[in-house]
């Protein structure tokens, strides 16, 4: 049975994230009716960065919809970002369904999507449209360690408040930004520290004022670090650490495994989109950013994969705005272009 023209929308966001806000303002300003589908709260992924976290990015790079980002500081807090993107999404009277993942993709034979989401209220609720963006980002399914006690509950693929660490062996597994700011915070607020890592000193592209204080933290003996080394197994109390010194147990109340995180491939699968396997990427097209489904198309930090440090809140902040103008070159003469709400001579 086909579905009426008017229960059709133009357009569905899944995720509300720097991209997806960024597609929906778009998709508004082209006139293309749209709703964007939010699992948790909007900007997710930025709500559970650790509390006290610094954007290595200046404000106006972090900027959508022309909006102004002003922040006192040369880069901007968590909570300041949280706030800009607040005043974004009402600013710009965001049609956002927060809490409604999106279980569900399917194309119809008729062309129309299919999308699925979980409503706490109604359960599962079903939206059909002519095309979908994803903009799932890469935040929520960690690289895994594969070694033994990776479930036990005392091991965290995420960092969230150091408090917890005070007078408590904590061991950090990883040499990149989010190990040296984890260890230097759980360091601060009086936990004992220490850093295994598989390179020989942590990661030359930690942002530039973490760096000298956590080499020279490790310089100094304040955080103990094990490098060459690999996590061979974890259990109740301790890190088993294979290195240059042989096979060793380090104590561990806590365990923080920093290995990075990869976009969750699973809605590109159930729609039939290729998906370049051993990344986790998918495969698109990079002028247009459209998925080997024709009108589905990816942005944002999803379309790397696993491959995290390609794209930033800085440049997937402008994918949604070229999908979208793909978009409109279809649906015809949909409607007016209507102007930035900021800046009314500008598209
Ligand atoms: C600790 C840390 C610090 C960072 N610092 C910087 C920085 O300084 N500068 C910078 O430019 N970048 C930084 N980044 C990277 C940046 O945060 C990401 O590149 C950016 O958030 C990607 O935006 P996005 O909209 O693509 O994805 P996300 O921000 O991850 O948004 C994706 C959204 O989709 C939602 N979602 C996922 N699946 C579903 C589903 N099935 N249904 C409905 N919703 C769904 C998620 O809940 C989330 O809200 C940092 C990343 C980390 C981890």
């Amino acid at each position: 049975m086909s579905t009426p023209a008017s229960n059709v929308l133009d357009l569905i966001v899944i995720g509300a994230g720097p991209a997806g806000l960024a597609a929906a303002i778009a998709a508004g300003q082209r006139g293309l009716t749209h709703v964007v589908f939010e699992k948790g709260a909007l900007v997710n992924s930025l709500v559970h960065y650790p509390p006290a976290m610094v954007f290595f990015t200046t404000p106006e790079l972090m900027e959508i919809g022309g909006l102004p980002f002003v922040s006192p500081h040369e880069k901007p807090t968590r909570q300041e970002a949280l706030r800009y993107y607040r005043r974004v999404t009402d600013t710009y009277k965001l049609d956002v369904h927060f809490e409604e993942p999106v279980t569900g993709l399917t194309r119809d034979g008729d062309g129309l999507f299919a999308v699925t989401s979980q409503n706490r209220h109604n359960g599962d609720l079903v939206r059909r449209a002519r095309f979908v963006v994803l903009a799932t980002g890469a935040y929520d399914i960690p690289n895994p360690l594969g070694v033994p006690g990776e479930d036990l509950p005392h091991v965290s693929h995420f960092f969230h408040e150091p408090h917890i660490g005070f007078r408590r062996e904590v061991v950090v597994v990883g040499g990149r930004n989010s190990a040296a700011e984890a260890a230097l915070e759980l360091y601060r607020a009086g936990a004992r520290v220490t850093i295994v890592h598989r390179g020989e000193g942590m990661g030359d592209a930690i942002k530039y004022w973490v760096k000298p204080d956590i080499d020279n933290r490790i310089k100094e003996g304040s955080i103990r670090a094990h490098f060459s080394s690999s996590v061979t197994a974890i259990t109740p109390g301790h890190v088993v650490v294979s290195g240059p010194s042989g096979r060793q147990q380090i104590p561990a109340n806590q365990v923080y495994l920093m290995t990075g995180y990869r976009a969750d491939t699973t809605l590109l699968r159930s729609v039939g989109a290729a998906v370049d396997d051993p990344i986790h990427a998918p495969v698109f097209d990079e002028a247009t950013f459209e998925t080997t489904v024709p009108n589905l198309f990816v942005i944002g930090a999803c379309v790397a994969g696993k491959q995290s440090g390609k794209i930033f809140i800085e440049n997937g902040r402008f994918h949604g705005q070229a999908v979208v103008a793909t978009i409109s070159g279809r649906v015809g003469d949909r409607g007016v272009l209507i102007p930035s709400i900021l800046n009314p001579a500008a598209p």
